[in-house]
């Protein structure tokens, strides 16, 4: 009993302890699922920084405050009036393009290694690829203001790309993954590089293969000018 109420104080006075970092709190949101959580260490170290404070502007320090920090409060994310909002926009960004270089790390490429093997990144929607777990992947390495580089998936199997479709919108930036994780990733992991697929889908019209239909059609309008050319007429200069 003693032990119970000892406990229920320690979370009424807010123990930092129990307080979700700032990295974890934006890991768990949804849609935020693709992520790892960054090292410490590493969103410290001032070499993987190089570049990122032109590119995210003015509030660059605050979001980095905000991203070594603990995870914003429920009274703060419920007040629009908070400085919060304003920083969280930056920070997302920052976070995101940092997450980009992590990933490229041996830690990085182990800890996204850690969610392709627990199929976190989804399956690739073409049927022939039996379900095989896709990567996520950027077109640019430019982050973008107006959506224009959506996040999308790679198959390893079929290697074709796949648009991220999530409920709400895919809102998520390819910038924040980058143009060669999925690839460097299998570079580093052959183990886990699926084998090329083996069945190809053979479109049919009432049970022919469409190539013998259309190769058939073909025939057919041959057969049909056949009589419209007059019977002496050269073809062409070659045949004259
Ligand atoms: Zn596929």
């Amino acid at each position: 009993m003693q032990a119970a109420e000892g406990a229920l104080s320690s979370s009424e006075e807010g123990s930092s302890l129990d307080e979700p970092t700032w990295v974890s709190w934006f890991c768990m949101l949804r849609n935020h699922e693709f992520f790892c959580e960054v090292d410490p260490s590493f969103v410290q170290d001032r070499f993987n920084l190089y570049g990122l404070k032109e590119l995210v502007g003015p509030l660059y320090g605050e979001a980095m405050t905000m991203i070594l920090g603990y995870a914003p409060t429920e009274k703060q994310l419920a007040d629009p009036t908070q400085r919060v909002h304003k920083v969280l926009d930056t920070a997302r960004i920052l976070y995101g393009l940092i997450h980009a270089r992590y990933i490229l790390t041996a830690q990085g490429l182990s800890d996204m290694k850690a969610k392709y093997k627990a199929h976190e990144f989804g399956a690739c929607p073409r049927t022939l690829c039996d379900k095989q777990v896709v990567l996520p992947v950027g077109l640019s390495d430019t982050h973008s203001t107006s959506n224009e580089n959506p996040l999308k998936l790679f198959c390893p199997r079929c290697q074709e790309l796949y648009d991220h479709n999530v409920p709400g919108g895919n809102y998520i930036d390819g910038a924040f993954f980058g143009s060669t994780y999925p690839h460097l990733f299998l570079q580093t992991f052959r183990e886990v590089r699926p084998p090329p697929p083996t069945q190809r889908y053979v479109p049919r019209v009432f049970g022919f293969k469409i190539a013998k239909v259309e190769e058939q059609a073909l025939q057919n309008t041959a057969r049909e000018e056949w009589p419209k050319r007059l019977k002496n007429e050269p073809v062409s200069d070659w045949d004259s």
